[in-house]
């Protein structure tokens, strides 16, 4: 059954990418609206490998970031997460993610959701243009930026932009507090605050970059 509880002939599903280092309530709450406004089945959640945005920074072990995903959407029946991204060699670029995803699910419509400053990167994204064909792609608001797809070439039918309830919270902001010893609780879910706090993630401010 669908968010709306409905069937559909032609399942729907919404492809939540990420690096999620930490994943937050931000991530959730995206992935939960579009889920809602487009009567989604499922989305799936996918921890990105090596970000190609992100090289060059200190990007935490996927196999944690990956863990920490699953605990945050464990209890949601609507949604999973992918090691595709993480199982496959080399730099993550969005095409990549799209056709495995495709390759799995043939019979699926799919929605490639994406907070409004990864939009803004959209069309230095590798293949941009195949990547229309493959999803249709959903932009969703985010305090601080911006967003204006066309301004960026993206065509017109293969983007929404939806405004979804505005949460100021960033993983940046999630690794800088732990760093400095400030709650991140009601930021991200209670299981990922454990897990860091478990394993000792952002504690080390030598390891701090950005
Ligand atoms: P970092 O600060 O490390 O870049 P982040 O908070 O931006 O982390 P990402 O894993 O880079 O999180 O983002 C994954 C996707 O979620 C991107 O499309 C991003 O735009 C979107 N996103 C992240 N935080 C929010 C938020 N608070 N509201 C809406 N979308 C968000
Ligand atoms: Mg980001």
């Amino acid at each position: 059954k669908s968010a709306r509880g409905n069937f559909h002939e032609r399942a729907r599903i919404g492809i939540m990418g990420g690096t999620f280092d930490p994943i937050h309530n931000g991530h959730l709450v995206a992935a939960s609206e579009v889920a809602w406004v487009y009567d989604l089945d499922e989305v799936i959640f996918v921890p990105t490998g090596r970000p190609v945005f992100k090289q060059g920074k200190n990007v935490t072990n996927e196999e944690d970031r990956y863990l920490m995903t699953v605990i945050a959407t464990a209890a949601n029946p609507q949604f999973s997460v992918s090691r595709v991204d993480i199982d496959r060699p080399g730099i993550t670029y969005t095409i990549d993610t799209l056709r495995d995803i495709r390759a799995l699910r043939p019979d699926a419509d799919l929605f490639f959701i994406t907070g409004a400053d990864a939009l803004a990167e959209i069309m230095k994204w590798k293949d941009a243009d195949a990547m229309w064909n493959i999803a249709h792609f959903v932009g969703v608001t985010r305090p601080g930026y911006v967003m204006n797809p066309q301004k960026f070439g993206v065509p017109d039918k293969a983007v929404d932009v939806i405004e979804i309830p505005a949460l100021a919270i960033s993983s940046t902001d999630i690794r800088r507090r732990s760093y400095e010893g400030e709650p991140v609780w009601y930021l991200v879910p209670d299981g990922v605050v454990q897990y860091i706090s478990k394993h000792g993630l952002y504690s080390h401010a030598d390891e701090q970059n950005s």
